[in-house]
């Protein structure tokens, strides 16, 4: 079984993929993702080329495969609903497909937006019009479809809505699925019968078309359409399910990528939070799950 595992990490203008690379080695990952800049903006900075060549030099130094690091888009990009952002939406992803070629990665995840009132088939029509606006034969990038929560209106939280846009785009060859595992599970999937969650994905989709898988716990039950990440054992899908659908046999060298939330210092405290990735991916390592590692957290760090 080739464990492919890493978490989100920053990507910060001064040391930009560089930074981001260091991030990923210091919680012992083999794979990161990272947005190109903050994941609830769209403000850029321009890639540096020197930066980026020193980071694939880190990265082959480290067996890091770019091919198996995901990039990220900002998630206020609504390829869904037509209105007055839907033309700086596709203008903004094709600049951020260039920039994901440009830093030498392949993968793309994208949130496929909200409807906002117009309903589930007009949403998917506006994904599929924006997504023929953006991909042509050149494209060298994937995007990767987020399986949703079903958050609002949210358009992507069956599989059966990811496969009419996929349908429906002319490169669909340069389509692809990222799964969540708490999107998932608050869709109303049964993470803890991971295998069949697969088959219906085989059927639907196609397993050749499943890019990387997201893995969070989740704060809520399976249908609740909540969309609140949880730290990895601690949340609704649990320790067990969650090593099952890591180690799954059919998901064999895809990565897998944690978005579990910083813990602060109490838990109520937004300021002093730390990444729990270094921890939670040593007990994904060990395959135990360990009791105290929230507080090992916040001793390593303080
Ligand atoms: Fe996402
Ligand atoms: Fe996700
Ligand atoms: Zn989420």
């Amino acid at each position: 079984m080739d464990l492919i595992i890493g978490s989100h990490v920053s990507f910060k203008n001064k040391e930009q993929l560089v930074g981001s690379v260091r991030e990923a080695l210091s919680y012992g990952e083999n794979t990161f993702m990272f947005y190109t800049g903050a994941p609830q903006n769209t403000s850029r900075a321009e890639i540096d080329d020197n930066l980026t060549r020193e980071a694939h030099e880190l990265m082959k130094k480290n067996n890091i495969n770019p091919v198996n690091v995901i990039v990220h888009a900002p998630y206020i990009i609504n390829l869904a609903n037509n209105g007055t952002n839907y033309d700086f939406a596709i203008k903004f992803l094709k600049e951020e497909i260039n920039r994901v070629q440009k830093l030498g990665m392949k993968y793309l995840v994208l949130h496929p937006g909200s409807h906002v009132g117009l309903g589930i088939n007009l949403g998917i029509e506006n994904i599929i019009n924006a997504l023929n606006f953006v991909l042509t034969k050149d494209t060298n990038v994937i995007i990767c479809l987020e399986t949703m929560a079903g958050k609002g209106s949210e358009v992507g939280s069956k599989f059966t809505e990811l496969k009419k846009i996929i349908d429906g785009v002319i490169f669909s060859d340069k389509v692809m699925v990222c799964m969540d595992t708490c999107h998932l599970n608050d869709a109303g999937y049964d993470i803890s019968n991971f295998d069949k969650v697969l088959e219906e994905f085989e059927e639907i989709i196609g397993l050749d078309k499943l890019a990387c898988i997201h893995i969070n716990d989740s704060k809520n039950e399976m249908g609740s359409h909540k969309d609140r990440h949880d730290n990895f054992g601690i949340g609704k899908i649990g320790f067990d399910k969650l090593l099952d659908v890591i180690y799954n046999e059919k998901l064999d060298g895809i990565p897998k990528i944690l978005e579990t939330p910083y813990i602060g210092v109490n838990d109520d405290d937004k300021e002093r939070i730390y990444p729990p990735y270094k921890f939670e991916i040593e007990m994904i390592k060990n395959k135990k799950f360990d009791e105290g590692f929230l507080d090992k957290i916040r001793t390593y760090y303080k």
